[in-house]
Parts: structure tokens; sequence; C-alpha cells
């Protein structure tokens, strides 16, 4: 699944850092680690963060924003004219 969207979709760069973790607030549940089709959250040592590159492959869909009930995630969408292109489906 993962593969297959990536193949339907390109990406524009230039939309900084539109995802963080307020480690202070995140309670380490995991739901973000679920809840990401593109598989882009990691626990390491019971820290959780996003991978260096999500920029490349997010998409930007807010899922784990929605589901961190700690607040922990901000996330805002990336500039205008930048970040995910769906080009087909
Ligand atoms: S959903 Fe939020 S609180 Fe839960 S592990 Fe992810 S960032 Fe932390
Ligand atoms: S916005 Fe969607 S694709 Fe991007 S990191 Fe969050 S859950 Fe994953």
């Amino acid at each position: 699944m993962k593969i297959e969207l990536e193949n339907l979709t390109k990406r524009i760069l230039g939309t900084g850092n539109f995802i963080s973790v307020d480690r202070n607030k995140c309670n380490r549940c995991g739901r973000c680690l679920i809840i990401c089709i593109m598989n882009l959250w990691r626990k390491k040592d019971d820290t959780i963060y996003i991978v260096d590159d999500y920029q490349s492959k997010c998409l930007e869909c807010a899922s784990c924003y929605q589901v961190c009930e700690a607040g922990a995630i901000n996330f805002q969408y990336p500039v205008g004219g930048t970040g995910v292109v769906y080009e087909k489906g």
C-alpha cells in the first residue's frame, strides 16, 4: 500500500517543517505510529519522533494530529504551492 501511494503522488519542495512533536506533552501512547499509513513515526528509547525526511513522503492527511489526544503533535499544512500533489485518484 505504501509503495502504491508513493507512486500516485509527487512532492514540491519548500514545505519547511510542518509537523513537530512536543516531547513534554507526548505520553508515548503510540497512536501516531499506528495511524500513519506512510509509516513515518518511530519509537526509540521511549521517545516518539517523526522520521527526518517525512516531508518527502507525508500525505498531509493530518491523521497523526487528529489521533494525538495529548495535543503533542503540531501540524500545519505546508505553504501553498508546496508539498504533496495527488496526480491520480
Ligand atoms: S499520538 Fe501524540 S501522545 Fe501519542 S505517541 Fe504520538 S505524539 Fe505521543
Ligand atoms: S499527516 Fe498523515 S501521512 Fe503525514 S505523518 Fe501524519 S499520519 Fe502520516
